[in-house]
C-alpha cells in the first residue's frame, strides 16, 4: 500500500500534472500496489476523474464524527463516502496538534467511517520526548486500546493502521534533520501492533491486520522499508508531492510483492 497524503498542499495544475506523468507507471506495477490518494476535499472530483480509468483510489485527509448537523466546517463520512472516497486519515499527528484531536475522538470518527464503508487509517505515534524517555511501547498501546475501544473483530479487521513517529515526518518541529525512523526499528513496532492486535482479538485478526509507516520516506530510503515482513506500506507526505518521487516509491513496493 502507498499512500500520498498531500495536506493542504497542492494546486488544481499540479494534480493534472502528477496523474499524467504517474500514467507512465507500467500496469503491472500499479496493479501489485494499493495506491491510495489524499487531496484536499475541494481536489476531490477532480482527482477522481482523472484516476477514474485506473486502480488508484481516492481517501480523505479527515472527516466529522456527526452524521449530519449544524457543525459548521465540517464534512460527514457519509459525504465523503457518497462523492467516491473509500479510504479517510484519522488521528494525524497535525490533526492532533492543531485541531486537540483526542483518542476518543479518533475513536468515534473510526466508528462513523465504518458505519459509511470508509476504510479508517488510523495514525498513532511518539513525540520525541517520549521516545527519549524510552515510553515509545506504552504509547502506541495506549492511543491503539482508545482509539479502537468497543470495536469487535469484524471492525478491526477492516482498519488500517499507520505507525508515524512525529519526530520523523518531514515537516515536524521535531525532525530538524529531516530524518526518518530505521527499518530495523519500524519493523519491531509494527510487529508489536500486530501483537497487540492478536492479543485483544485474534491471531487471525492480527494477520490480516495492515500496518503502514509515515515520517520523511523518500526514493532513497523506501527499499529498506518495503523489504521489511511487517511493514505494509508507506504513507508519503512530501514526497508524495512529487510524481517522480511518488512513482519511485510505488516502484519500490510492487517489487517487494513480487
Ligand atoms: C505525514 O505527515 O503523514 C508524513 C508521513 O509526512 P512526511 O512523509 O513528509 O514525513
Amino acid at each position: 500500500m502507498v499512500m500520498a497524503n498531500w495536506k493542504m498542499n497542492i494546486s488544481r495544475r499540479e494534480i493534472d500534472r502528477f496523474f499524467e506523468r504517474l500514467k507512465a507507471l507500467p500496469d503491472d506495477v500499479v496493479n501489485a500496489v494499493d495506491i491510495v490518494v489524499f487531496p484536499p476535499f475541494v481536489y476531490m472530483a477532480q482527482t477522481l476523474n482523472l484516476i477514474k480509468d485506473s486502480f488508484i483510489k481516492l481517501g480523505v485527509q479527515n472527516i466529522f464524527y456527526e452524521e449530519r448537523g449544524a457543525f459548521t466546517g465540517e464534512v460527514s463520512g457519509q459525504m465523503v463516502s457518497e462523492v467516491g472516497a473509500q479510504y479517510v486519515i484519522l488521528g494525524h499527528s497535525e490533526r492532533r496538534k492543531y485541531f486537540g484531536e483526542s483518542d476518543e475522538v479518533v475513536n468515534k470518527k473510526i466508528k462513523i467511517s465504518l458505519k459509511n464503508h470508509l476504510i479508517p487509517i488510523v495514525c498513532i505515534g511518539e513525540n520525541l520526548d517520549q521516545k527519549n524517555q524510552g515510553l515509545t511501547k506504552k504509547v502506541i498501546k495506549d492511543q491503539l486500546m482508545t482509539t479502537t475501544q468497543d470495536l469487535n473483530g469484524y471492525e478491526i479487521k477492516k482498519i488500517l493502521v499507520a505507525y508515524e513517529p512525529i519526530w520523523a515526518i518531514s515537516t515536524s518541529e521535531d525532525n530538524k534533520e529531516g530524518k526518518a525512523d530505521s527499518p530495523e526499528e519500524v519493523q519491531v513496532i509494527h510487529r508489536y501492533i500486530k501483537k497487540l492486535i492478536g492479543n485483544c482479538y485474534s491471531e487471525d485478526i492480527a494477520k490480516h491486520t495492515k500496518v503502514i509507516y509515515g515520517g520523511s520516506v523518500n526514493p532513497e530510503n523506501v527499499a529498506g522499508f518495503a523489504k521489511m515482513f511487517d511493514i505494509d506500506g508507506v504513507l508519503v507526505g512530501s514526497a508524495s508531492l512529487s510524481p517522480f518521487k511518488f512513482m519511485k516509491i510505488i516502484e519500490e513496493f510492487a517489487y517487494k510483492k513480487s
